[in-house]
């Protein structure tokens, strides 16, 4: 057997087994991998082959991932592995993202399926849980997992999580917001933060685009609010595809609509992996779509990927006084004290201690 068992599944007739750790739910053959490519059913059971093999690790600053009201200047330890369960033409780490369904393609025209387990097995550091926490410890309070879809990846996530927390370090998923009911009820206790890409506002655009839907996805962010989860949101805005005027309302009414104090970032698209005949979205866009989500009630909108002080800094909504400066991933401390306004005190929500 390659690889480890995994726990999100249910056995189904003739050696099949469904897949319930994303919205996606994938039927599996024997011998044959789910839509992600690193979950494999093999002689009827569900097994990770990526677990413990991490493709991408790096010490980020936590504004990259992008989370603003999350321990801000902090450094985050981030990992992800090959595979995802989206298949978004802009994928800027597709090289890893994408790297299990191009070996299952090959495999498929070759007819050689069952061979998923012992390729993808080969990608990736030897970085299991326990190494993970220690690399961490005294130099950054939290890990990201990100890169790739981590919910793919649930049960090494799940059990470096459980570790971290034992050992006083933070989680944070960066996510595509496509996680079943129960991946977010197994995690639920153990992630403190999630970014969530909320990467169009029509179904169109997710089948088109992404290879998704997008129902999943504002089901999981609603869900992971009333999990207590603290969550900020990202649109990629790549122009021509989503960045008309009421593309970008729905997505802002929407956010506004689950609670107005979810940050919402607007970045700028760079061609990248299938997308290279799209121009850089312009910073006139991207105010636009400021304009659009303050309109909308939301109290913090931030640009990303150009330099912007003014719409990436953090403002008390109340007097307006400024909190937080940001000059692309620097920043620094104005106002804010201890998770509040330091001139007319208002409490601004976020993760800062
Ligand atoms: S994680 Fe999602 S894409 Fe991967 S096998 Fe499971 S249901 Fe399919």
């Amino acid at each position: 057997m390659e690889g480890h068992p995994c726990e999100l599944y249910e056995p189904l007739e003739r050696g099949k087994v469904r897949c319930t750790a994303c919205s996606h739910y994938c039927r599996i053959l024997p011998g044959q991998s789910g839509i992600c490519g690193i979950r494999q059913n093999q002689e009827g059971k569900l097994f990770l082959l990526v677990y413990g093999k991490a493709a991408a690790v790096n010490l980020d600053p936590v504004e990259k991932k992008p989370l603003f009201h999350f321990l801000p200047g902090s450094s985050i330890f981030s990992l992800g592995t090959i595979g995802c369960n989206f298949g978004c033409s802009f994928c800027q780490n597709w090289d890893i993202s994408q790297a299990a369904r191009s070996i299952r393609t090959r495999l498929m025209k070759d007819q050689r399926p069952e061979l998923q387990g012992v390729e993808v097995t080969k990608f990736g550091y030897d970085l299991p849980p326990k190494r993970i926490v220690e690399l961490c410890l005294g130099k950054a309070p939290s890990i990201a997992y990100t890169y790739n879809e981590p919910v793919v990846f649930y049960e090494y996530l799940r059990d470096t999580a459980e570790l971290a927390h034992k050992k006083g370090l933070k989680n944070v998923m960066v996510s595509s917001g496509y996680e079943s009911e129960e991946a977010m009820l197994g995690l639920h206790g153990l992630i403190d933060a999630m970014n969530i890409d909320l990467k169009g506002f029509t179904d169109e655009f997710y089948r088109q685009v992404c290879l998704a839907t997008l129902e999943p996805v504002l089901r999981t962010i609603r869900r992971a609010r009333e999990l207590g989860i603290w969550v900020e949101v990202t649109t990629l805005v790549i122009p021509g595809k989503n960045d008309s005027d009421d593309e970008l309302r729905g997505i802002a009414e929407f956010l506004a609509s689950v609670d107005r104090d979810m940050p919402w970032h607007l970045t700028a698209f760079h061609p990248d992996y299938k997308m290279q005949d799209i121009r850089q979205t312009p910073l006139a866009t991207l105010k636009r779509g400021y304009r659009i989500g303050k309109d909308a009630g939301l109290h913090y909108v931030y640009l990303g990927n150009v330099m912007d002080e003014e719409h990436s800094s953090t403002f008390c909504p109340e007097c307006h006084e400024l909190l937080i400066a940001r000059q692309w991933h620097d920043i620094r401390i104005a106002s804010l004290r201890k998770g509040t306004c330091g001139k007319c005190g208002h409490a601004i929500p976020g993760v800062w201690a």
